[in-house]
């Protein structure tokens, strides 16, 4: 699904990502790690195609088809999927006229008509069910005076309803509280099937716990210095990141 090479890229002039490898396939769930400042969110941010960060070598490939040189509206409309740490809140617009906004832009991307009234109202009662998210919170103005948990259920939902192909997570810094852990978590778990990939970037081993990932990735100074299974995450939270960074520097 997706595949990236040899991945450079920097923000205002200073590399951050030096040399990036990764091989993502349907159906699988990626954990990537590692210590403050790594660069994970510019990993994400990268593969997204925002534009703040300027990717210098490398290529991404999601289905075959190199993306690097598109914006990143185009990456969406082909099933990239990024989380927002920071969403905005736009006041008078409801959860639900939002969702149907940007399912109608996706189609129209890929050349379809609007979906028609009837079928995306019920598909917002199928995966809001799915999600245990009720009505009134559908016509919730799109976040505004949202809780943490309420953002990541909109979060969830927006998921939910575009059904990517690639999924990135990204909750470093959003100090998730046990209920949207549970959101997350939960929603993840209900939305992964055969078809697509999650990528879960993570500071904490915790939201693994809740979502067991294939693969564990470690970033550190913009390389992934070391893969392997959930049993990496666990050493992780036992052990912190020095003793990868004193392997990483013996190895040289
Ligand atoms: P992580 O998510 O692993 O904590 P980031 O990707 O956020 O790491 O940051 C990696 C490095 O890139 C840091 O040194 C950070 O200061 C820098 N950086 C990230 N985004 C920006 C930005 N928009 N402007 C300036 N520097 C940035
Ligand atoms: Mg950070
Ligand atoms: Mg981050």
């Amino acid at each position: 699904m997706l595949k990236i090479k040899n991945l450079h890229a920097s923000v205002e002039g200073k590399e951050i990502l030096k040399g990036i490898n990764l091989e993502i396939n349907a159906g699988e769930v990626h954990a990537i790690m590692g210590p403050n400042g790594s660069g994970k969110s510019t990993l994400a941010s990268v593969i997204a195609g925002k534009e703040e960060y300027e990717q210098t070598n490398g290529e991404i490939i999601l289905e075959n088809e190199e993306i690097s040189e598109l914006e990143a509206d185009e990456r969406a409309h082909k099933g990239v999927f990024m989380s927002f740490q920071y969403p905005v809140e736009i006041p008078g617009v409801s959860v639900t006229n939002f969702m149907k906004t940007a399912i109608n832009e996706t189609r129209k991307a890929q050349g379809l008509k609007d979906m028609p009234a009837k079928e995306m109202l019920k598909k917002i009662r199928e995966k809001s069910e799915l999600l245990e998210i009720d009505r009134k919170f559908l016509s919730r103005s799109l976040n505004e005076g949202f809780s943490g948990g309420e953002k990541k259920r909109n979060e969830i939902f927006q998921m939910a309803m575009l059904e990517p192909k690639l999924s990135i997570l990204d909750e470093t810094d959003s100090g998730l509280d046990i209920d949207a852990l549970r959101i997350v978590s939960n929603g993840v778990n209900k939305l992964r099937s055969k078809d697509n990939a999650v990528v879960v970037i993570t500071h904490y081993q915790r939201l693994l716990d809740y979502i067991v990932p294939d693969y564990v990735h470690v970033l550190l100074d913009g390389k992934i210095v070391r893969s392997g299974g959930k049993e990496l995450a666990h050493k992780l939270e036992e052990q912190g990141y020095d003793w990868i960074k004193e392997e990483v520097k013996v190895e040289g």
